[in-house]
């Protein structure tokens, strides 16, 4: 990095060169802020980047899945599937990254260590792995709601001798498991993606199963010139329905919105043909949108069974085994409230010779040997391979490894011990000019996250804007406006099934994280409008001050 770069003090230092940075750099460029990015990796790309593992495509739809900021970048980008590989996303942002001349604002391999406000100064000082410091009047945390994995135990890993892996850290040179006995912890997302693809290559596939995944079929398909001229006319008034929907990029774009209007308020009130026929179009339809097949199948209990009945007796018929289906079907937590999975083959798979399915949930893994998994009734696996589907630290994970400090010295770990607040997931009191983007509490993985980070990129800009017309030196979130926008999350949250799920989404699978939900479930639309009307009413909630103040003064 030339020497002059860390003596300059930006007005923005963004950690995190995915979707999320790459816009912020953008947006804020182009409104004269100097900005730059401090990336990780040694390429942009973000979680697209470092998630290379067979099978890895969105659960979004490409067309969706893709900035809507520039006119021009959405009509001469064509996405060749409904459902995007990893490749054909990377090879998007590299193109969105170069197309407006990013990189050269990018100091890559600068692993972000720690950030810390000087009250003085009115500054952020944020520091690399590498040694650099580099000070920002304001400081963006582009870091990604699922971008820090959540790597085997010492206990899980054993003292395993063969090769092994996790999807979200995947090597940059392909792997061969031809020829190979190959294991895989987990069945969510991720394995759901790539144990169809390691059926194909291994000797033999054994999938260790704790938890059984709802998994719907994503019904892929690839954009032929009909759709291409279609989304080209079409664009404008889907992007804009999209920045409005409740739940935003799920489903088919293409599907005439009568399919959302659910026919009764209940499950409950259709007879089981009416239910099983309208399951049977989502099903059909593909994407995740099922779970909005009758409004209250997120709230009632009886209604979601209804759903999860109907896509059991979909691994019925899938899967050839009754004892192998039987294990596959989740049982103990309503659908929707673990993320459902969309599989490509997934099913199918369990009826090859060479894939065995072992239920840990009856026969817990006992230990990992150094020739592969033992169990806790003896039976052993010879594995050449472990391939770890075991997910992510999410939301606030990227953030507190890092060692972020505010006013008077305090720690974000700190500050978040009991669980994470922030004013609409988007800044923490103590944490003046930070910004959180898919911060906690924001909706981030209930919408299409692209979508998210557009919203929040261009709320922070405004405010950053009318920050500059006024003079203000630094703005923070009130302590009654963070602890209010909490507790309107949390409470929307009560009125649902998700605590009824351990799952990421409430921090469950991270040993020690306090139990809470990481993300806004009301909706892009109620959200958006929370967001509009704060900053319409002058930013209530944020206290701001001038440089000659010692403390914000400026309350809205
Ligand atoms: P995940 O949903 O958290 O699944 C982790 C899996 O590993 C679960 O089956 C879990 O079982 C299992 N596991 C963890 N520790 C284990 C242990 N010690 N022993 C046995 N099993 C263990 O993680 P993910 O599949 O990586 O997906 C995370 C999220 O990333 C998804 O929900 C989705 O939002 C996103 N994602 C999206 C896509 C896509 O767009 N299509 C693809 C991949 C990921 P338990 O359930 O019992 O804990």
């Amino acid at each position: 990095m030339p020497e002059q770069l860390s003596s300059q003090v930006y007005d923005a230092v963004i950690v995190g060169a995915g979707h999320s940075g790459l816009y912020l750099l953008h947006k804020l460029r182009g409104l004269g802020f100097n900005a730059i990015v401090l990336e990780a990796e040694d390429d942009v790309g973000g979680t697209w980047y470092r998630n290379r593992y067979p099978g890895l495509r969105c659960d979004v739809e490409s067309v969706l899945y893709s900035y809507s900021f520039d006119e021009t970048l959405d009509q001469e980008w064509e996405w060749s599937e409904r459902f995007p590989a990893q490749p054909e996303i990377l090879s998007y942002l590299h193109h969105v990254a170069d197309r407006f001349d990013l990189r050269k604002d990018i100091l890559l391999n600068q692993k972000v260590t720690g950030a810390t406000w000087d009250q003085s100064l009115f500054r952020w000082t944020v520091a690399t792995a590498s040694g650099r410091t580099l000070q920002g009047r304001f400081c963006l945390m582009a870091t990604g709601i699922l971008s820090v994995p959540s790597l085997p135990s010492p206990e899980l890993l054993g003292d395993f001798a063969g090769e092994w892996y996790h999807t979200a850290n995947w090597p940059k040179v392909p792997v061969s498991f031809a020829g190979k006995r190959v294991g895989v912890i987990g069945t969510g997302s991720s394995a759901v993606q790539v144990i169809p693809r390691l059926a194909e290559q291994a000797e033999h596939l054994y999938v260790f199963q704790r938890t059984p995944a709802f998994a719907i079929p994503a019904q892929n398909y690839a954009l032929d010139a009909e759709y291409q001229a279609w989304w080209r006319t079409n664009f404008r008034d889907i992007r804009e329905k999209n920045r409005w929907a409740q739940i935003v990029g799920f489903g088919d774009t293409r599907m005439d919105d009568s399919y959302r209007v659910p026919p009764v308020a209940s499950a409950l009130d259709a007879t089981r043909e009416e239910r099983e026929a309208r399951y049977q179009t989502f099903w059909d339809m593909g994407g995740g949108q099922i779970t909005l097949a009758y409004p209250d199948l997120i709230v009632n209990e009886e209604s979601n069974r209804t759903l999860a009945d109907f896509t059991a007796a979909k691994i019925d018929e899938i899967v050839a085994d009754p004892v192998t289906a039987d294990a596959l079907k989740p049982r103990g937590f309503p659908l929707g409230t673990k993320r459902p999975c969309l599989e490509i083959g997934y099913y199918e798979a369990f009826n090859r010779d060479n894939v065995n399915l072992i239920d840990v949930r009856k026969d817990p893994i006992g230990r990992t040997a150094a020739e592969g998994i033992v169990t806790a009734s003896g039976a052993t696996y010879d594995l050449d391979a472990i391939v770890f589907a075991t997910g992510y630290d999410a939301v606030t994970g990227a953030l507190l490894r890092m060692d972020v400090r505010g006013v008077d010295g305090l720690s974000l770990a700190e500050k978040w011990a009991d669980g994470p607040v922030a004013y609409l997931g988007l800044m923490t009191e103590g944490f003046p000019n930070l910004f959180l983007v898919l911060g906690p509490t924001s909706p981030s993985a209930f919408t299409n996250c692209v979508s998210s980070i557009e919203q929040h990129v261009d709320w922070i800009a405004d405010l950053l804007v009318d920050m500059r017309e006024r003079g203000d030196a630094t703005v923070e979130a009130t302590a009654e406006a963070e602890e209010a926008w909490s507790e309107h999350a949390a409470s929307l949250v009560q009125m649902t099934l998700f605590p009824k799920a351990s799952s990421w989404y409430m921090g469950d699978n991270i040993p020690g994280k306090p139990r809470r939900m990481l993300i806004y479930i009301g909706g892009m639309a109620a959200y958006r409008t929370k967001c509009d009307d704060v900053a319409r009413s002058g930013y209530v909630g944020l206290a701001r001050s001038k440089e000659s103040e010692s403390a914000p003064v400026v309350r809205s």
